[in-house]
């Protein structure tokens, strides 16, 4: 129970804004805490006149969210090891917190059996959430997870520190409206409280972090944590049919699955094109293609295309993409964001088309062409094509 001791409350009115969930006001100058409240006691902490109590910590976990869950990120049944690596933690944890561990496995056509080698390394349930849509990662497994964690509450949510597990988890963080630690080296439960520790300015210090809203979130690099040994363990396994809706952008990523997916993987391509939001709509993509075709080079892409879903995560390039190293690297209407340059930089050579001249993709350009890439590829196609 989480309670206000109104002769204490001065009516600073400062657990107001604090409230992630918005559900403190003020009656009479007394802080009031309405329906809603998930116990996180940011209000306790924040309360200059300790006015705000929680009766009994443990009641915290008894009313509010429970289970650790698993985030196991694989791509036609093969299983990133940090996923496992992770179950092994969650064990621990949720044994320290008398809960339970939950595996979520997003993709397509998942085979039951991955379910039972989740569960032999320390899930109790792990959740299947099939769809056509999910067999391969893009912005819409944040949106999946979310809509599932906000109907089964889990209190913490465990995320690999891998490109896919980074750009996940904020965005996953952003839809819960709660907080997530990045790249955590160990994570604890003391006096049932998640400590969550992490090199902090520039790793001088290590820091405990303890998040108060629900979910926890976190995310652990690889070869952190240690896989539990395989075991005879019973469990269950539920499949999840995400209620996805047909618009427009799920229609375009289909017909880009077929167009653009399949092209070259970028990480080996002595060539790549690459495309950002100066393409303007995914059905310019096939001119970037076409491009790509011709130099016998792969498609790539900035996050802005990414995010948009005109494109998929494995084509992406930079911080939370990939890093590339081609021989020649063909940026098409891409600004030069750091987070791109960082993933592009070492290419040999770097042609970069965009309409402003002041664009920073030129200052790391070996050739910079300003203008319209709508009519320079097309020149380019074409001269090729007369080589
Ligand atoms: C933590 C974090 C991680 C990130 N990771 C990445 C990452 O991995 N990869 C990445 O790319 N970004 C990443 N970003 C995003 C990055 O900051 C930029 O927002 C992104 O790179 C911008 O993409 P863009 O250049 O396609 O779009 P914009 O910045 O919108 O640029 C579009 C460009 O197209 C040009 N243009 C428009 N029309 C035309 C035309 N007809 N012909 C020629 N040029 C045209 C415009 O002049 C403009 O320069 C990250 C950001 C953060 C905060």
């Amino acid at each position: 129970m989480i309670r206000v001791i109104p002769e204490l409350c001065t009516g600073c009115g400062l657990c107001i804004p604090a409230c992630p969930l918005g559900v403190v006001e003020l009656i009479s100058n007394v802080a009031v805490i309405k329906e809603g409240c998930n116990i996180c006691s940011i209000c306790v902490s924040i309360c200059p006149g300790e006015a705000i109590e929680i009766e009994d910590k443990k009641e915290k976990r008894k009313n509010g969210n429970k289970g650790v869950w698993v985030f196991i990120e694989q791509e036609d049944g093969k299983i990133k090891n940090v996923g496992i690596e992770l179950l092994g933690c969650a064990r621990r944890l949720a044994s320290q917190l008398n809960t339970n561990v939950t595996a979520l496995v997003l993709g397509e056509n998942v085979d039951d059996n991955l379910g039972d080698f989740f569960i032999a390394r320390g899930a109790d349930s792990v959740f299947i959430i099939s769809s056509p849509y999910l067999s391969y990662y893009s912005t819409l497994y944040s949106r999946v997870l979310a809509d599932i964690v906000k109907e089964k509450k889990p209190e913490i949510i465990l995320i690999g520190g891998t490109a896919i597990g980074r750009s996940l988890a904020p965005r996953l963080a952003a839809s819960l409206k709660t907080g997530l630690t990045a790249d955590c080296t160990e994570l604890l439960i003391e006096d049932g409280e998640f400590i969550q520790i992490r090199p902090a300015f520039g790793g001088n210090i290590m820091a405990e972090i303890v998040t108060r809203t629900l979910p926890k979130i976190a995310t652990v690099r690889s070869k952190v944590m240690k896989p539990l040994k395989p075991q005879e363990r019973k469990g269950e396994i539920i499949r999840i049919t995400p209620n996805l809706s047909e618009d427009d952008i799920w229609e375009k990523r289909k017909v880009l699955k077929k167009e653009v997916l399949f092209g070259r993987n970028i990480e080996d391509a002595e060539i790549i094109v690459s495309c950002g939001r100066g393409i303007r709509d995914p059905k310019n993509i096939s001119l970037i293609k076409e491009l790509a075709d011709l130099l016998g080079g792969a498609v790539g892409a900035s996050r802005a295309v990414v995010d948009t879903g005109w494109m998929t995560h494995p084509h992406q390039i930079g911080q939370t993409g990939k890093t590339v190293c081609p021989k020649l690297y063909i940026a098409c209407g891409i600004s030069g964001a750091i987070q791109h340059i960082v993933g592009m930089k070492s290419s040999d050579t770097i042609v970069a088309i965009n309409k402003d001249p002041h664009a920073p993709i030129f200052d790391v350009a070996t050739y910079g062409i300003v203008g319209d890439l709508f009519e320079i590829v097309p020149l380019m196609i074409k001269k090729i094509r007369e080589y």
